[in-house]
């Protein structure tokens, strides 16, 4: 079967996330490596109509590859031009939701296996990437990863090999104050005023500190404050809040973990004769960061030899390289398509970016010992 044609099978499955649904896809791949490949397959179910399926071909395989089967929502149907699960192919781009992100580098995975059947690799079509990652999650936790070495996540990176990304925590800086009547102020404390001079200290704290440091792939961190809220009513102004609160998006490098931002707005507040006593910062999300070990990760050699011209890069958004990093697996991430294309209206990938990727993968497979 052409890859062009598997891709278009792949989107006319709908597997938008939320709810996922993947074991629709889960159960055509399936159907298609035992008729196609003789290969094992795996379902690693973990929800209602929600699974990730695993195939290899021999024993204790060392390589993992890894790419998710979920998408994220079409969104409003009309405003796409082509149908998003017909995969219409118009001008050398194929159409749909999935297209790039992330059934394209599925379809081509796919593809090269019909060529070339691997038996010192593992395949991981996970669940859930898009919202939660259980899938990922629930492989960490079995028993399947325990020989692998070194890994291939599958995500668009544009004709370049992404060796890190940043991580993202989220914190929740919380200010109390005391509320007395507002023609009296001098006698209360005003937690409004307590977060504008957090936040004069925070943004010296941040230049001088967190944004200094550079990584070789990524530059600088960096960081947003998302949400601020004080105070209790909009049209009665006559009370000094008592209670305000500011959260703060962070992308960190690799050189810091998200605990140590945690501990850092800490000890900024602690330290402070203004503040001290008087915040409350809690960490309210966090993702890995994610560094490959560049030097000694076999797949960058071989893709370096299929396409000379091929360059390592860093990103800023999030990857499951990052969880398979966290459990001792030497990770890149590659795959067709353009992270611009993905989580758009009328997402597409072009056949010639897929053909590319198809080659790339077959080569893997042939001269990974
Ligand atoms: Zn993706």
């Amino acid at each position: 079967m052409k890859t062009v044609k598997i891709l278009q099978n792949l989107i006319a499955i709908d597997s938008q996330n939320p709810p996922g649904n993947e074991i629709k896809v889960v159960e055509y791949l399936q159907d298609f490596f035992e008729k196609n490949t003789k290969g094992k397959c795996i379902i690693q179910s973990f929800e209602n109509n929600r699974s990730n399926l695993l195939v290899y071909f021999g024993v204790r395989p060392r390589y993992l590859f890894n790419v998710h089967l979920d998408t994220v929502s079409v969104g409003d149907k009309n405003k796409w031009l082509y149908d998003p699960f017909s995969g219409k192919i118009q001008n050398g781009k194929l159409y749909g939701r999935g297209a790039c992100d992330n059934k394209g580098s599925l379809a081509a995975i796919a593809g090269a296996i019909l060529k070339n059947k691997p038996e010192n690799c593992l395949f991981l079509f996970s669940a859930d990437e898009e919202q939660t990652g259980k899938g990922i999650k629930v492989f960490i936790e079995s028993d399947f990863h325990k020989n692998i070495e070194e890994a291939l996540v599958a995500e668009p990176t544009d004709r370049e090999i992404l060796v890190a990304h940043m991580g993202i925590t989220g914190l929740k800086v919380s200010f109390i104050g005391k509320s007395v009547h507002s023609s009296r102020p001098e006698e209360g404390e005003n937690s409004i005023y307590l977060a504008n001079h957090f936040l004069n200290i925070f943004q010296e704290y941040y230049v001088n500190i967190l944004q200094k440091e550079q990584n070789e792939f990524l530059g600088n961190g960096v960081s947003s404050i998302g949400y601020i809220q004080g105070g209790k009513d909009t049209s009665v102004l006559n009370t000094v809040p008592d209670y305000c609160e500011v959260k703060i998006d962070f992308r960190y490098i690799p050189e810091y973990n998200a605990d140590q931002i945690l501990w850092g707005v800490q000890n900024l507040v602690n330290t402070d004769e203004v503040l001290k006593d008087k915040v409350r910062v809690e960490q309210i999300y966090k993702f890995p960061s994610f560094q490959a070990g560049v030097d000694n990760h076999s797949m960058i050699e071989i893709i370096k030899k299929v396409d000379s011209q091929i360059t390592l890069t860093g990103a800023r958004y999030y990857t499951e390289a990052a969880d398979l990093q966290e459990a001792g697996i030497n990770t890149i991430v590659f795959g067709a398509g353009s992270i611009v294309q993905a989580h758009q209206v009328d997402e597409y990938v072009e056949v010639k970016e897929l053909e590319y990727v198809e080659k790339v993968y077959t080569e893997i497979f042939k001269r990974l010992r």
